[in-house]
């Protein structure tokens, strides 16, 4: 069933890495949903952040399930190991990876909730032979790789097409709007299909409610 209330899970990456463990605690009394976890190689996107180990931590002080987004290339090599980290959600981008099946079931075969992220400049087609295995489909609405980029409308039009997708094949996999996300863009996102929001925590840290009732 998909959930009628929309979720906010904040990305991690606009947070004082120094301050990580306060930063997680402030999620939760800021009323997140989950916490957003930005992995980036330096190879599929020109930025580094962090890795397993840093998940592994978050996981120590987090009362929130952990939603990572890998954007690494061959996902297929890591999507294990951060499972193992304690990863609840793990997605990758599907263009990004020579084993997307092998890669969905072993995120699968650690009892975890697997998705696909379409990054801004790539077709929704590139995800939709896969929909029927997803928990998790990720529409990005800035370029993955950088902070701080302006929101793109235009690709919402890529979320409605995949809640299309869903109702016409029964699936049930929740749509999730990655990237520029505030709250004067929130109810777009949500008319779009959006049942998760993934803002920066500068938006919540104004104690800014993304969270919209159903209509
Ligand atoms: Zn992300």
């Amino acid at each position: 069933m998909i959930d009628e209330i929309m979720k906010v899970a904040p990305s991690i990456l606009s947070a004082d890495f120094c301050k990580m463990a306060e930063a997680i605690e402030n999620l939760s009394l800021w009323n997140a949903d989950l916490v957003h976890c930005d992995v980036m190689d330096g190879v599929y996107v020109p930025n580094i952040t962090f890795g397993m180990p840093m998940v592994k931590a978050l996981k120590g002080y987090s009362k929130l399930p952990l939603d990572v987004h890998l954007m690494i290339t061959r996902p297929e090599r890591y999507v294990g190991k951060f499972c193992e980290s304690g990863a609840d959600f793990v997605t990758f981008h599907p263009e990004a990876s020579e084993d997307v099946e092998g890669a969905l079931a072993t995120i699968k075969s650690y009892g975890k909730k697997c998705g696909l992220a379409v990054n801004a400049d790539v077709d929704l087609e590139v995800a939709i032979p896969y929909l029927s295995q997803l928990d998790l489909l990720v529409i990005m609405t800035v370029q993955a790789g950088f902070g701080g980029q302006s929101f793109k409308p235009e690709c919402l039009k890529k979320a409605e097409r995949a809640r299309e997708l869903r109702s016409e094949l029964n699936l049930n996999f929740q749509i999730e709007i990655d990237g520029g996300v505030c709250p004067q863009n929130a109810a777009l996102c949500k008319s779009a299909g959006a049942d998760v929001l993934w803002p920066g925590m500068r938006c919540l840290r104004r104690k800014i409610r993304l969270k919209l009732s159903k209509p």
